[in-house]
């Protein structure tokens, strides 16, 4: 049995975008990618979305994907603690994640923020862990990758405070209201978006506001292997997200900005390259 026979994706399932895409949150050390990560890669590669941003969500899993971004071309890492682990911020994490940040292959500091809709760290500490990284973006002079969800108004009030400090910032998997989306805007926020739009039940909303974002502040990710987006054509066996999957979120999303694929590719991975500080030489 092959790789691509134990976990295959269907043809119906593969659309390859007209222009290069950057996915710039993919969750490639989840242990679900372990056994057929260079299937995986291939596929990406042939979808188009050669270039991918492996988000570091705790110590081990910054270290991985930062070892994970050395081996391959067009793999990059960030690093940082997820606001789910904030309880578990110390002064010799600090120590470890600022070293780590100086490594080339890392270009932004996070998973890092608040989710005040699960708090399985208390709101408390995660925002020690997250004024904590703040520092860590403003002394590495990187830009934040950020998590926030049902904290909307208590982020905006911290990045407020911040906004001189820090530079380039990311809310990824955007998925709240317009409200919330122009506040960010107004504090010079760039905003990623996932499959989440292409959910009939629950981003309807964002349908509506996805064309209120400037394509120079927009970004496109999967957060695979989570958000498997809903409007594929075929099922998937397993149900795990993987990069290749990227020109169908983006294809939903071109259509509800009223654009083409071309057009929405070409300006995410031209804002995604400029925001990443990606060169071609690392
Ligand atoms: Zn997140």
């Amino acid at each position: 049995m092959t790789q691509d026979d134990a976990n295959p994706l269907p043809d119906a399932l593969r659309l390859t975008s007209p222009a290069p895409l950057v996915d710039i949150g993919a969750n490639l050390t989840h242990e679900s990618f372990a056994k057929d990560l260079d299937a995986v890669l291939e596929r990406a590669h042939a979808a188009q979305v050669a270039t991918l941003i492996l988000t570091g969500t705790d110590m081990a899993h910054s270290e991985q994907a930062v070892a994970l971004a050395h081996r391959h071309d067009g793999l990059y890492a960030t690093a940082g603690l997820h606001p789910h682990m904030a309880s578990h911020w110390d002064a010799s994490m600090e120590t470890a994640m600022r070293a780590l940040h100086a490594d080339p292959k890392v270009v932004a500091v996070g998973e890092c923020g608040l989710d005040f809709n699960r708090n399985f760290s208390t709101p408390a500490e995660q925002e020690r862990a997250l004024e904590a990284q703040l520092g860590l973006a403003a002394d590495s002079d990187l830009p934040l990758f950020l998590h926030e969800r049902d904290a909307g108004p208590r982020m905006r009030e911290i990045l407020h405070h911040w906004r001189d400090e820090i530079g380039a910032v990311v809310v990824h998997c955007f998925t709240a209201d317009r409200e919330t989306l122009h506040g960010y805007l107004d504090l010079d926020v760039h905003i990623g978006l996932t499959g989440w739009l292409c959910d009939e039940r629950r981003g309807h909303h964002l349908r509506e506001i996805v064309g209120d974002i400037p394509a120079e502040r927009l970004m496109v990710e999967t957060d695979c292997p989570y958000l498997l987006p809903r409007n594929l054509p075929a099922k998937l066996k397993g149900r795990r997200h993987e990069p290749a999957l990227l020109p169908w979120i983006v294809r939903e999303i071109a259509h509800w900005r009223g654009e083409s694929e071309a057009t929405l590719a070409g300006a995410t991975t031209a804002t995604a390259r400029r925001f990443f500080q990606l060169d071609e030489e690392q």
